[in-house]
């Protein structure tokens, strides 16, 4: 929505995202030749901007919905080294992500990556014990000495009880304890957007690559840019581009195929369901991690009330833009929990689902070298999380499969594939020594809390709730209450968000929809039972101030929020049986498309979805 310094006078630095400046970017875009034009702008898009912009190119991004619209915002938002990787020994990718995960935690994003510890319950002292904790050997090995979490250790049965007293006692033989980190996957995606801007990228969001443009009608022609289509207005404009970068997640295969495109790998996606249940239905101190019989289940400790369970691993083959929970999934995820926690999880602690895709690689006719042959067959938990970058045309370089974890990683390679033979010389990544916008100064916005509390006149929690969330750039949200105290109160009863977050939103972090800021920006769309649905009109109003907006389009801007809520909230319930079965209920999620077959059926929808989108559902769990 706006360029970085040095490309414009005027322009202010920090890399804003005005989402009311966002026709100008557009323009800026159509207007001159990039270096690298950049298709997507989920995590891999953002960084791979971000890797580009800070080599010295000249970077555009087009995103056709918003930032961290696709799989990017519905992750299990771990940033981790990934213990269950190590048994399917991919060493490699364990290696790279653990050095990610220290790099992020303490350099690159200290203010959005945090440590977390994670029990592991062992039933089989024999057997287990000297299993998971050789794992754990291997695992703080590869991550060396100098790191900023600490190493992992044993914990008797006791120890594992004190820590997660909700674990079922009997049969548990001890527990192991160790490190991994967190993150809001949303707002790390739009931070590093916005750090791609502050070093010149130009950053659009609603904004499609519909074709890819060729410089003849050969079929090998080189590419020379992207047809862009404007979602807001419809208009298309031809991007001009040295190198187009395809960073399109589950949809890369559509942007291939739209012009023509044989890439050398295919993406096979993976569905993967998250249940948001309140912190006082789990006594635990810690996350846990548990084996499940296919692959493992996360309890995550979401902010200071939630927990996030999770998650799934089936394949998909519906509709990718809002993929949804079945009723077996939510089944499948309480029967698995189930099986460890003393007191169940019942649908009634149920407070939202969520669904995303993983944009594996598979490739029944892969190029040589560049996938594994024989993936099309394997189930999905079995499928590798390694990235695959291919360049299937002169000037067109395409990224899928990696985790949230290497990003930067992803991005540096597929930025070292696209200058590969470029015109001018290109210096080598440098995103490994650049902290993301809200990093630096951390340390100080920390330390004077109290401080600027009393200066604006807000809580202690108030600030810090903006330091978790902003960093050092919370002096910025501080600066709007300044302005208007009003945008100093909740934005939404029992929860930490202001409303001057919804105004940053727009004016720093390019949010152009009511979703942008419900689902991405502030968190209410998982976190709160009525999906925030009660302050949709309000946001809608401030952001409508902003964005010239007229009643007409407030009120549209409000029901398509409530629109996605229903669509959002349809598999919120398992019918029925309040408490779900603890064994026994992992075959209906693990074959192929079953749990999606299920989502068509009428019964799968949930009776309540409508009246929470209406705003009527209290923060009450909703009766099943
Ligand atoms: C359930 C689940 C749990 C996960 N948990 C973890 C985890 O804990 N830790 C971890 O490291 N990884 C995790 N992952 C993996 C991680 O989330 C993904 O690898 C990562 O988010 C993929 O990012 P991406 O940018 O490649 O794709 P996306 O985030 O999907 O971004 C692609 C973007 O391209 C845009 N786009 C598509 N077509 C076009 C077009 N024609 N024009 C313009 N834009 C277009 C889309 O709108 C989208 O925003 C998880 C994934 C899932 C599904």
């Amino acid at each position: 929505m706006r360029e970085g310094p040095g490309r414009e006078r005027n322009v202010p630095i920090q890399g804003a995202l005005d989402a009311t400046k966002r026709a100008d970017a557009l323009r800026k875009l159509a207007s001159g030749p990039l270096d690298v034009l950049i298709i997507g702008g989920g995590v891999t898009g953002t960084g791979a901007a971000l890797d580009a912009a800070s080599r010295g190119l000249r970077v555009g991004l087009v995103e056709a919905r918003d930032l961290a619209a696709g799989t990017s915002s519905r992750s299990s938002k771990l940033v981790h080294g990934g213990l269950r990787y190590l048994e399917q020994r991919d060493f490699k990718l364990v290696k790279e992500a653990l050095r990610e995960r220290d790099l992020l935690v303490a350099k690159l994003a200290p203010h959005l990556v945090r440590p977390l510890p994670f029990l592991y319950p062992i039933y089989k002292k024999v057997v287990e014990r000297p299993y998971v904790g050789a794992g754990l050997v291997i695992y703080d090995a590869m991550e060396g000495t100098k790191r900023p979490v600490p190493y992992h250790r044993h914990l008797t049965t006791r120890g594992a009880l004190k820590r997660a007293p909700s674990l079922k006692a009997d049969r548990l033989a001890g527990a192991m304890m160790y490190y991994d980190a967190q993150v809001d996957d949303a707002r790390l995606a739009m931070t590093v957007a916005r750090t791609a801007a502050a070093h010149g990228a130009t950053v659009v969001t609603g904004a499609s690559a519909v074709a890819l443009l060729r410089s003849s009608d050969e079929r090998d022609a080189p590419v020379i840019g992207a047809r862009i289509r404007d979602e807001e207005t419809g208009h298309l404009h031809d991007i001009r581009a040295t190198r187009v970068v395809v960073c399109a997640g589950v949809w890369s295969d559509l942007v291939h195929e739209a012009s023509g495109v044989r890439a050398g790998y295919q993406v096979r996606m993976s569905k993967g369901v998250h249940l948001v249940v309140p912190r006082s239905a789990i006594d635990a101190g810690t996350g846990m991690i548990v084996r499940t019989e296919k692959s493992v289940l996360f309890f995550i400790p979401w902010g200071d009330d939630r927990w996030i369970v999770g998650t799934t691993d089936t394949d998909f083959s519906g509709d990718r833009s809002e993929p949804t929970a079945t009723a077996q999934d939510v089944s499948y995820i309480l029967g698995q929990a189930n099986r460890v926690l003393a007191k169940p999880l019942t649908s009634r602690d149920v407070l939202a689902v969520y669904a995303g895709l993983r944009p594996l690689v598979a490739d029944p006719e892969p190029a040589p070298g560049l996938v594994p042959t024989d993936v099309a067959d394997k189930p999905t938990t079995k499928l590798s999380r390694e990235h695959v970058v291919d360049a299937p045309l002169p000037g067109l370089v395409s990224i899928a499969g990696g985790k949230l974890t290497t990003y930067r990683l992803m991005a540096r390679d597929v930025i070292d594939v696209a200058v590969n033979d470029f015109p001018r010389e290109v210096p080598p990544s440098v995103t490994d020594q650049l902290p993301l916008l809200g990093a630096d100064g951390l340390a100080a916005v920390r330390a004077g809390a109290q401080r600027l509390a009393e200066d604006y006149g807000l809580s202690v929690p108030a600030v810090e709730h903006l330091i978790t969330r902003y960093g050092a750039l919370a002096e910025e949200v501080l600066g709007l209450i300044r302005a208007d105290k009003s945008l100093g109160r909740p934005l939404a009863a029992g929860y930490p968000y202001l409303r001057a977050e919804v105004v940053y939103a727009v004016t720093h972090e390019g949010a152009l929809r009511v979703e942008d800021v419900l689902a991405r920006r502030v968190r209410l769309l998982i976190e709160s039972p009525d999906a925030g649905v009660p302050v949709a009109s309000a946001v809608a109003t401030i952001m409508g101030k902003l964005l010239g907006w007229g009643r007409r389009q407030r009120a549209q801007e409000t029901q398509r929020y409530l629109d996605l809520a229903v669509a959002t909230g349809q598999a919120i319930r398992p019918p029925a049986d309040a408490i779900a079965p603890a064994e026994g209920a992992e075959a209906a999620t693990t074959g192929a498309g079953a749990a999606d077959a299920a989502a068509a059926k009428p019964g799968a929808a949930v009776a309540g979805a409508a009246e929470r989108a209406a705003g009527k559902a209290s923060r009450a769990p909703i009766p099943a």
